[in-house]
């Protein structure tokens, strides 16, 4: 592909783009420059190659076998945050959440400090419909624009990402390139200490200093995941290095040198003796990719 203008890099170690640390390489990573360059490798690229796409590795384990086929990252090229009309803003998917929450704070834009809690990027967002303090991505979102497995931009309206609890049902095929965002006129004082709120509080009952993937179970209807875990005595439980957070045990931590075989495993325990407990069935909120 001699037009490609990115990075194509063949065996690329992917646990230090993730937040746990762990998991094997990636056969191929490419790092496009912009979207076209992104369409033009998708569209040049044999149909049977598989694609994943990773963001800022906030809510993944890699496996230990690594990923086969490419990995996608989008770098500087999809970075980009501006305000439109008064009170939307366009973000590029590699932009972090908190670079969106204070373009719209510098801008009295309120409604989008939710994206304070979220140490993702607003690709994750898109696709995981991210969500915090009340809000989630799909009450804030106007559209997405995309780029599916033939390399064809697409752009989708809120209504098309189908959205619900932490789950997007736009085509799995899809790397989002970028999102524009609906706000409110705000007062901009009021707005920065709705945000210092939300960073106190993430101090105070997440372990985000930690080698971690964020929560890992989504909340079955009616219930929180963190207090099923607790009242199946699961707080603190070990395997190998990873360990459920004593702080916040909807989390497991790497504690230095567990493999993604070790956390998986950990979760899956958790998961059968919540079942045994409480006869509930957890659903993973962390994606997995790759092979053990
Ligand atoms: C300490 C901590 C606290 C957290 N708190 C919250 C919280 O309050 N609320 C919340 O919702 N989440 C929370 N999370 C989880 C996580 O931050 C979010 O799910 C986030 O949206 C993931 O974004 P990411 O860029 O890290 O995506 P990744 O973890 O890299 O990927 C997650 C998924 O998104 C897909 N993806 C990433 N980029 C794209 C793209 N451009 N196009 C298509 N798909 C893409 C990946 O393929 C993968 O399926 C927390 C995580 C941590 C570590």
């Amino acid at each position: 592909m001699p037009s490609l203008r990115g990075r194509l890099m063949a065996n690329q170690s992917l646990a230090e783009l993730t937040w746990f640390r762990v998991g094997g390489p990636a056969q191929a990573l490419f790092m496009p420059e912009d979207e076209a360059d992104l369409a033009d490798f998708l569209a040049h690229l044999p149909a049977e190659i598989p694609v994943a796409v990773v963001g800022l590795g906030s809510n993944l384990i890699v496996r230990d076998g690594g990923v086969p086929g490419v990995v996608i990252r989008l770098g500087r090229g999809f970075g980009e945050v501006r305000v439109e009309d008064g009170s939307r803003i366009r973000a590029g998917t590699a932009a972090p959440d908190v670079k969106v929450s204070r373009a719209a704070q510098e801008a009295a834009i309120a409604g989008l400090s939710f994206f304070r809690g979220i140490p993702g990027a607003v690709g994750g967002a898109l696709r995981m419909n991210g969500g915090a303090y009340g809000r989630e991505t799909k009450d804030a979102l106007i559209e997405a624009r995309g780029v599916d497995r033939q390399g064809r931009v697409r752009v989708f309206s809120n209504g098309d990402m189908q959205y619900s609890y932490r789950h997007c049902g736009a085509p799995d095929d899809i790397i989002f390139t970028q999102a524009l965002f609906q706000g409110a006129p705000g007062d901009a004082v009021e707005i920065a200490a709705e945000m210092d709120k939300i960073t106190e509080s993430r101090e105070a009952t997440q372990p985000i200093k930690s080698r971690t993937g964020g929560s890992t179970f989504k909340n079955p209807p009616g219930h929180k995941a963190w207090q099923l875990i607790d009242a199946a005595g699961c707080r603190g439980l070990k395997v190998g290095e990873a360990q459920v957070s004593q702080m916040h045990c909807n989390f497991l931590i790497n504690l230095g040198s567990a493999s993604a075989a070790d956390i998986e495993t950990l979760g899956e325990t958790v998961r059968r003796r919540v079942k045994e407990h409480s006869g509930i069935d957890l659903e993973w909120e962390i994606k997995r990719i790759g092979v053990a």
